[in-house]
């Protein structure tokens, strides 16, 4: 089998066909194409999931026909506009991001997608903002992409708040790399993985920087 050419950790995956992949499989709209450019324009850190995994979130909300989803770190509004996609009419994505400049032009954003009735973008620390949605839930499903250090917090939440055989994604589960470093957020991110390999289903698909996957138990 070809693939035991490859050492654990490596990929086929190049330039190229990164690219060609995403020409393929992935179509942006006009906000999700202001919100990949944002960090150009607006001077923000360029962090948005990458195309191929915004489709996959976009895939599995609908693999779960979500209709109530919370997203935790929000930045420009790149993977809350493809999230929003699965979502019906009538859904409610809720987006929880602590800088009032993200959350301005995610707005922004969402608007140029059509997508702003779908969407409550909500302006504080997650730690916080959770609480006040709880009354929304359950959910289908929470995305977990903002401070690492906070993960462990933000993974019992969603324990406590997806409904069962909805789902938990989290983002830089392989936190740059420094997953089993010796260090407060190595250590918070682990916990986060252990903890939600108790209350969910897990794997971690090897994205760049991997990516957790879980199903409520
Ligand atoms: N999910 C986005 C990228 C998010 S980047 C995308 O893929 O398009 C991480 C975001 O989390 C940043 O906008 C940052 O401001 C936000 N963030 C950091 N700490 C936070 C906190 N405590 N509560 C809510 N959001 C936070
Ligand atoms: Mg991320």
């Amino acid at each position: 089998m070809a693939d035991k050419e490859l050492a654990p950790g490596q990929t086929y995956a190049t330039p190229g066909i990164v690219d060609w992949i995403e020409a393929t499989h992935v179509a942006e709209d006009e906000g999700s194409a202001l919100a990949l450019e944002a960090p150009r324009v607006h001077g923000i850190p360029a962090v948005q999931v990458h195309p191929a995994e915004a489709k996959a979130l976009e895939l599995l909300l609908r693999m779960v026909q979500a209709r109530k989803v919370v997203e935790v770190g929000t930045l420009a509004g790149y993977s809350a506009i493809h999230m929003a996609k699965a979502l019906p009419e009538n859904g409610q994505l809720h987006c929880l991001e602590v800088d009032a400049r993200h959350a301005r032009i995610a707005e922004e954003n969402l608007r140029a997608s059509g997508l702003s009735r779908r969407v409550v973008v909500v302006v504080g620390p997650a730690s916080e903002t959770l609480r006040t949605i709880e009354r929304a839930g359950p959910f289908d499903a929470v995305f977990v992409d903002a401070d690492k250090i906070s993960y462990d917090l933000y993974g019992r939440w969603a324990a406590d708040h997806v409904r069962p055989g909805g789902l938990l994604i989290a983002d830089n589960a392989y936190l740059f790399g420094h997953l089993l470093d010796d260090s407060p957020e190595a250590a918070a991110m682990r916990r986060f993985h252990v903890e939600a390999a108790r209350a969910f289903h897990t794997t971690c698909l090897p994205t760049p920087d991997g990516m957790l996957l879980g199903i409520r138990r």
